[in-house]
């Protein structure tokens, strides 16, 4: 239905490129365009609105009408505010797992790629970092979901946390936390239930596992093709959790990156990871400049 962000910015850049000299007039023009294609694209207004008066900013104190190769410029400047937009603080792929055992949370919605995300994490953990990983799912309404876990589990030789029924999140994750410690795991990861649309259930359970858990980290996995859509859930779940990062899954797709740059902008969370397929080793640590890079094609 709508024409993709990247071919537009290009063609837009092009016809910059081309023209060699160029007016305010053409700078304004050309930013109009990637607004329009940025909120085409499912960034936010808003977000749209305030990166584009910035970026028109920094274009005219950089006088680009004088420039040699002026569209080269306005790119130039439209890449790097994307990138310090998109840019948290420190290395996103560093996660607070001192002190062990050092539990981590992951909240979002059913279908977001959320127990995949957790076992393509604990594998990362367990390889890169040559942690002790032991992953418990909480997602007592969905057996399957939790026979997933284990199943994966069993995949990349992280252990799992033996389900037991008729038991509620919160016990499961206090049971996983004197696993954790009595089995002198470093890490322990909690994959919370996931339904289709947040409501005040899911939330209440996730608060409550949060309480008991006290994580050093609260992940948001979320499904990066959704758009605005992944925008209300990211500012829902950090309002009612408080979320200290968030993963965007299914980045190997053809979205065009416009739910990162509004995740960032709007709450101001930064994101840690990308998924890249359904692979365990499909994981990456986020990359402001790529996801830029991609944005403008
Ligand atoms: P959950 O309900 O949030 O736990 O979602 P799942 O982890 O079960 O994932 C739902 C589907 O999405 C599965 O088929 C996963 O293999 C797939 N998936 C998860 N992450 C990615 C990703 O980054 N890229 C792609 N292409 N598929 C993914």
């Amino acid at each position: 239905m709508f024409e993709n962000l990247s071919e537009r910015l290009s063609g837009v850049f092009d016809r910059l490129t081309k023209q060699g000299a160029l007016s305010d007039e053409d700078v304004k023009t050309a930013l109009r365009e990637v607004r329009v294609a940025l909120l085409e694209a499912d960034v936010s207004l808003p977000v749209a609105r305030d990166f584009i008066a910035r970026v028109q900013d920094q274009a005219t104190g950089q006088s680009v009408t004088k420039s040699v190769t002026p569209g080269q410029q306005v790119v130039k400047i439209v890449h790097d505010a994307l990138v310090e937009t998109l840019r948290g603080e420190g290395d996103p792929g560093a996660l607070k797992i001192d002190n062990p055992p050092a539990p981590i949370l992951m909240v979002g919605l059913q279908g977001s790629g959320k127990t995949t995300t957790t076992a393509k994490l604990a594998k990362r953990l367990k390889e890169r970092d040559g942690k002790r990983v032991l992953m418990a799912s909480l997602d007592v309404n969905r057996p399957a979901a939790m026979e997933q876990l284990q199943i994966l589990g069993q995949q990349i030789g992280v252990d799992t946390l033996p389900i037991v029924k008729g038991e509620d999140p919160v016990a499961i994750a206090k049971r996983a936390k004197t696993q954790a410690s009595l089995g002198g795991y470093d890490v322990y990861m909690l994959d919370t239930a996931g339904r289709l649309h947040i409501d005040a259930e899911l939330i209440q359970q996730a608060a409550d596992v949060r309480d008991v858990a006290n994580p050093r980290e609260t992940l948001l996995v979320v499904d990066g093709l959704t758009g605005q859509d992944a925008v209300n859930v990211a500012t829902e779940f950090d309002d009612k959790i408080g979320v200290t990062g968030v993963v965007l899954t299914r980045m190997d797709g053809d979205g065009r990156g416009g739910a990162a740059l509004s995740m960032r902008a709007v709450t101001g969370k930064p994101i840690r990871f990308v998924g890249l397929g359904e692979k365990m080793d499909a994981l990456e640590t986020f990359e402001p400049d790529r996801i830029a890079g991609r944005i403008l094609g």
